[in-house]
């Protein structure tokens, strides 16, 4: 693929403004680079680039060539580990086809698990994601709630990860076996929908359903065409962080129907323009600098907004977001609908806590020595 995607590529450099660290490498063009990994003529400064790179897909809204420079990065990222110049390990924590991650254990430390109620059998079914179902865990019984009112019926609940972060790390192999892993579950069950919060769910589950039979539907969608609103707090202005797997999509468009009761005031970088939280691609994991600095960044363009609260549809980009000078201000919209706020200060010292003390060594070991899933859960 990484053959076929530089070919299409004309090294005209529209796309490199729109990134952050893509002027950075020489020639600043993805097709070139893609050729020196293709040659194993790789720079410093293009090795650098790698793993740094979000895989927002910004720079593809400017590519007259419609070359998929993400995927390309992500095929470059597999051929690294391949040739061991990307060292695996540093990703460990989100190996979610391992029986012990950042995600597993935070449910193990804190007890976090699916209500007996939500797991009866159900055609509806709804997947929060990882972030949502463990930082938002005490929004879910209200949001299964209305989300049985809206449905109609009584919605179970699938706490499962769709796999994302193996595929951003260029683990191909392993992601689609954990997919096929996870669309099994979704057959045995008997699901004929799937209701997805997470925006990255929706972008990695969204077509291969509809090849499958089952409906993949955004859980804004559904709140916005039923009618459902965030109740307005008066005099409370929000701006909206728009979800970089939500680009080109109507994702933006529901999450503000669902906002129309507040005033909105938009970030200069919004819609298919918006900029990366820090929280994309995995890079979090090789290089927390990065992270901060995409974070602070964005916080600052929230901040000269002059808005009251940043509302964000993932919530992975309202922990990245909530920094200075955005702290205490990142609100995710379903927090808004549901009228009831996220103690954001505890679930950071949660997870602290997690790799602390005793419990921390517990957890550190049982990291250290993650097995693979027999069957992908
Ligand atoms: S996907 Fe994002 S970070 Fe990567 S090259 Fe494109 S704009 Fe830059
Ligand atoms: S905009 Fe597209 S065609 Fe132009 S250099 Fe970038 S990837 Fe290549």
């Amino acid at each position: 693929m990484i053959e076929a995607e530089a070919a299409k590529c004309l090294d005209c450099g529209a796309c490199t403004a729109s990134c952050d660290i893509l002027p950075a490498i020489d020639p600043a063009r993805p097709g070139s680079l893609a050729r020196q990994v293709l040659a194993g003529e790789l720079g410093m400064r293009e090795e650098w680039f790698i793993p740094r790179c979000a895989l927002c897909r910004r720079c593809e809204t400017a590519c007259p060539a419609q070359v998929r420079i993400a995927d390309m990065v992500t095929a470059m990222r597999s051929l690294l580990i391949a040739e061991g110049r990307i060292d695996v390990e540093r990703y460990r924590a989100m190996w979610v086809d391992y029986d012990w991650n950042a995600i597993s254990l935070f449910r193990d430390t804190y007890a976090l698990g699916v209500p007996s109620e939500r797991v009866a059998s159900s055609p509806l079914a709804f997947m929060p994601g990882c972030s949502l179902f463990n930082e938002g865990y005490e929004l879910l019984p209200a949001l299964m709630r209305l989300l049985d009112g809206v449905c109609g019926a009584k919605v179970a609940l699938l706490p499962d990860c769709c796999g994302m972060p193996l595929a951003e790390m260029g683990l191909r192999t392993r992601y689609e076996r954990f997919a096929d892993g996870l669309w099994e579950r979704i057959a045995d069950a008997g699901y004929e929908e799937v209701l997805v919060a997470c925006p990255n769910c929706l972008a990695q589950l969204e077509s291969r359903g509809e090849a499958l039979g089952v409906r993949v539907t955004s859980v804004y969608e559904r709140l916005a065409c039923a009618g459902v609103k965030a109740p307005a707090r008066p005099g409370v202005t929000v701006s909206v962080h728009d979800s970089c797997p939500a680009r080109g999509t109507q994702l933006g468009a529901w999450v503000r129907e669902i906002l129309s009761g507040y005033d909105l005031r938009e970030m200069e970088c919004c819609g298919d323009k918006s900029r990366c939280c820090g929280s994309g691609g995995a890079v979090s994991l090789f290089d927390f600098t990065m992270r901060e600095v995409r974070a602070q960044r964005r916080a600052e363009e929230f901040a000269r907004t002059g808005a009251d609260w940043c509302v964000c549809a993932c919530m992975s980009s309202c922990s990245t977001l909530d920094v200075p000078p955005a702290s205490g201000r990142v609100r995710h919209v379903l927090e808004l609908v549901l009228d009831q706020e996220i103690d954001r200060a505890e679930c950071r010292r949660k997870m602290d806590l997690m790799w602390q003390g005793d419990q921390g060594a517990r957890n550190e070991h049982r990291l250290a020595h993650s097995r693979p899933l027999a069957k992908e859960r």
